[in-house]
């Protein structure tokens, strides 16, 4: 028997999984158990922006791993002390609090803008406004959020006061308002609902409906956000602070790890015994994280993501001209769909035999979620082999 085939008698089949069992990496390429290299064109979806193997990364995690591992929150430790800071400098916010995966951070996200409005009304009836095509995890509650009935529909009852509204269009936001309003929750670019960015103006009404109406905006910058759009977070090519913006994937480049940062307004609502986490932001983790930040700015990392994407996008633009089933390319920065007349998923199958691993975001688009350390080489080299499949 395979490895393969191992894994499909011992797993729960809640995955579509390729047939390849991936071994190791290294740089922005990744080996399977035969031996084939593959350029990794997805990060583990969005998670490895610093590729496999980044020097300063694994000297940081194995020094962790070696000093303190876990203690619970109970008590503070220096590197999570020392990731705090840096995540709340980054975002311009004023309070993190670290959890494991973005499922978690949307949920803590919704706990803490329920309890604001809690203080304020003295009920807990709040209502929350959502989009469709969004993700926002597969917990009970974040998959409430999720605006996609596919995800939801075997596993109700689920959480009650989430409406839907329609991504860039105030208008069917403003006909979601009513007095018990007390969240909104946007991805600032769609990830897996299509890699569909706010536009501007359409991110700036929904701080002014939030400013108008004390609602909470809170911003899922599970995908979009630590550098992979060109900005730390996204939401600053926008020119907006959210209340809550919630992090994980590229935070931590490998390690399992969450957050959601708050403003002080909203920070303030939360007291001891309001929420918690066993693992959550325990050393190991939070060096990582830590490290994280560090190496992102001494090592340009994000002016590289910026950089390296005007070159992807000058070479999506020939695609789209040159092929008849690619329509368009939509994202920003390292985050970019190609949208296609016909389903993804052949392509996405065809470029793996290529070796080039990518992934789908909706039925029609091909997403693009490369390492933030690639170089324009890396692009010449994915390039080569899309025009390959496509041709
Ligand atoms: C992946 C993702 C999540 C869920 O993260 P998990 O770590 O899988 O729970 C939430 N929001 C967005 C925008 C995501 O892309």
């Amino acid at each position: 028997m395979g490895y393969y085939e191992e894994g499909e008698q011992y797993f729960l089949h809640a995955y579509g999984r390729y047939d390849t069992v991936l071994d190791h990496g290294e740089g922005v390429y990744l080996y399977d158990t035969e031996g084939n290299k593959y350029l990794d064109f997805y990060s583990g979806i969005g998670v490895n922006s610093l590729g496999y193997g980044y020097p300063a990364y694994v000297e940081a995690v194995e020094k962790q791993l070696k000093t303190l591992t876990h203690v619970s929150n109970y008590f503070y430790t220096v590197p999570a002390i020392e990731a705090a800071k840096k995540v709340v400098e980054a975002t311009r916010l004023s309070k993190v609090f670290f959890c494991n995966s973005g499922a978690e951070a949307t949920e803590g996200a919704l706990k803490l803008a329920r309890k604001y409005y809690f203080l304020k009304h003295h009920k807990a009836d709040s209502e929350v406004i959502a989009f469709h095509q969004s993700f926002h995890g597969r917990t009970t509650g974040s998959v409430k959020l999720t605006g996609n009935a596919h995800y939801q529909q075997a596993f109700g009852p689920l959480m009650e006061g989430v409406k839907y509204a329609t991504l860039n269009d105030l208008e069917s936001v403003k006909a979601l308002l009513t007095d018990r309003t007390g969240a909104i929750i946007v991805e600032p670019v769609q990830g897996e609902g299509g890699v569909n960015p706010c536009t501007k103006e359409f991110l700036q009404g929904l701080r002014q409906i939030c400013d108008e109406k004390d609602i909470c905006l809170i911003l899922d910058e599970v995908q979009c956000g630590m550098g992979r759009t060109g900005t730390i977070m996204t939401y600053f090519q926008y020119d907006i602070l959210p209340d809550i913006v919630c992090l994980a994937k590229g935070i931590g480049c490998g390690v399992p790890v969450g957050a959601f940062v708050a403003n002080a307004k909203f920070a303030k609502a939360m007291e001891p015994g309001d929420h918690g986490s066993t693992y959550g932001g325990n050393p190991l983790v939070t060096a990582a994280v830590s490290t994280v930040f560090d190496i992102l700015k001494k090592d340009s990392i994000v002016e590289n993501c910026k950089e390296v994407s005007e070159y992807l996008l000058e070479e999506l633009d020939k695609v789209v001209k040159d092929y008849d089933c690619v329509v368009g390319h939509r994202g920003l920065g390292l985050m970019q769909g190609i949208v296609l007349n016909v389903p993804a998923k052949k392509y996405v199958q065809a470029l793996l035999d290529e070796g080039v691993i990518v992934v789908t975001a909706g039925e029609k688009v091909i997403r693009l979620l490369p390492p933030l350390v690639i170089t324009k080489e890396h692009v010449d080299e994915f390039i080569t082999k899309l025009r390959k499949v496509l041709g």
